[in-house]
């Protein structure tokens, strides 16, 4: 049966995945505190706060949060940590400026609304208004996450670079698991399919770099695949990419 939505997923002894039906996020439990991976909608604060408690964690005791880009869906509650708490926040060197709000790299709304004839795009289109889809705040205080850093964290996690979905992206492998972000997925509220696969393309700010990055990941060793949308897949991670590459070909 699926978790209930936010309800917390160990996917290893560090390694928790939260996932809900808009954006999933992950916790590395540490000796010190947690580290977040992606950190929800800035209106889910009560989700990823819950998802801390399961595991004894306070919001203070977040160490650190890593960005695997700075869409609103994956960078919305790090604002309010960054800003209440001071909590690091960290992003690959090419998504600084992203996430800082320098400038926005987020499918429009009038590129959007060329779908809001599907009720599926438009019931997904109200639910995300509610979380907080349109706020604009960036994160002046962000971080390049280097490999010093991740040398200091729970699970040691290394960035890959992903690009595609936003100029910056990157994955993180840690504790083995790969953590995919939006470089590669296995569902979304606005895709009729379960499975590997990329977002839609009105949702990546370069096509063809997404699936250049597929190959990429499809050289790592890793068989768990922890996705910013959908559930946790299992499998060679060559395997994976190879589906999702075929999935956008129809
Ligand atoms: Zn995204």
């Amino acid at each position: 049966m699926a978790p209930a939505s936010g309800e917390l997923v160990a996917v290893s002894d560090l390694v928790h995945v939260a996932q809900t039906d808009l954006v999933n996020w992950v916790l590395i439990a540490g000796a010190d505190g947690v580290v977040l991976i992606d950190a929800g909608f800035p209106g889910q604060r009560g989700e990823v706060l819950a998802s801390l408690r399961q595991l004894g964690y306070h919001a203070a005791d977040v160490t650190a949060i890593l960005l695997t880009h700075a869409h609103i869906d994956h960078l919305g509650t790090a604002i309010w940590f960054a800003a209440e708490y001071g909590t690091p926040v960290y992003c690959h060197a090419d998504e600084i400026g992203h996430t800082q709000r320098d400038h926005l790299e987020q499918a429009s709304v009038a590129a959007l609304a060329m779908h809001a004839w599907h009720p599926r795009w438009l019931t997904w289109a109200v639910r995300i208004l509610g979380k907080g889809a349109l706020i604009r705040a960036g994160i002046p205080s962000a971080r390049v996450f280097t490999e010093d850093v991740g040398a200091t964290l729970p699970g040691r996690p290394i960035a890959i670079p992903t690009p595609g979905h936003t100029g910056g992206h990157c994955s993180y492998l840690v504790d083995g698991l790969l953590v995919s972000g939006d470089a590669l997925v296995t569902g979304h509220p606005t895709s009729g399919r379960r499975g590997p696969q990329l977002l839609p393309s009105v949702f990546n700010h370069d096509e063809a770099a997404c699936r250049r990055s597929l190959d990429a990941l499809a050289m790592l060793e890793t068989d768990v695949l922890i996705p910013g949308h959908g559930d946790v897949w299992h499998g060679p991670i060559r395997e994976l990419t190879g589906r999702a590459a075929l999935a956008g070909k129809t």
